[in-house]
């Protein structure tokens, strides 16, 4: 897929649908799918720090989670006509694990707000499996991931905000069976109403 440039960060011109499409073909052919949320806060740091940089560009996909994105895409002939939020991305693919039998692990966030994520999300998404959780701040890294591969989890959401949960993932996606993973930021919190 070809990416548009903002600042030297790249960002996939995608709509949720066509995010949904290319995880699902990554999933066919045996490709794991890493997706991070590109909003203004983000390119700004990318300015400042090219390692941050190298960390979104080395995504799967890069989600235009900003108004300013459509606008300078519009302006420029890019193809990117509508925002992508980090939070409804991870709706889409709650809802994609639900249909697919896709089993669910959520990382991050207080332990209260991430089991009451937990509890919101199976009350809405009936059929899913979230097959475990863990909180953002107790547990060492190597204990995580073996929980997260304990649980067999296909879909892995990391809530422990930018860039710590970009870092997380790519330091451990190779020792994970997991299939797609997203960095949602303080998504847990939300969906903990
Ligand atoms: N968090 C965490 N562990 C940490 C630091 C933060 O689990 O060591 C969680 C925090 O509780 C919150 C989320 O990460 O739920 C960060 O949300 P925020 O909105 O600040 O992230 P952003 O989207 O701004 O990167």
């Amino acid at each position: 897929m070809m990416k548009e440039t903002f600042l030297g960060v790249d960002v996939a011109p995608v709509t949720y649908k066509r995010v949904i499409s290319e995880i699902s073909r990554n999933i066919d052919s045996g490709e794991q799918s890493t997706i991070v949320a590109v909003n203004p806060e983000k390119v700004m740091e990318a300015c400042k720090d090219e390692k941050v940089r190298e960390l979104i560009n080395s995504s799967t996909l890069q989600i235009p989670d900003g108004i300013g994105i459509v606008w300078a895409s519009k302006w420029r002939g890019g193809q990117i006509r509508e925002r992508v939020t980090g939070i409804d991305m991870m709706s889409y693919l709650l809802h994609f694990a639900e249909q697919k039998n896709l089993r669910v692990f959520l990382y991050g966030a207080e332990e209260d707000s991430v089991s009451k994520a937990r509890d919101n999300i199976e009350k809405h998404y009936p059929n899913i499996t979230v097959a475990g959780y863990e909180n953002g701040f107790d547990g060492n890294e190597d204990q995580v991931v073996q929980q997260i591969q304990d649980c067999q989890a296909d879909v892995l959401f990391v809530a422990l905000g930018s860039p710590k949960q970009e870092l997380w993932i790519r330091r451990n996606k190779e020792k994970l069976g997991v299939k797609v993973f997203q960095g949602v930021g303080g998504s847990f919190d939300v969906w903990a109403g």
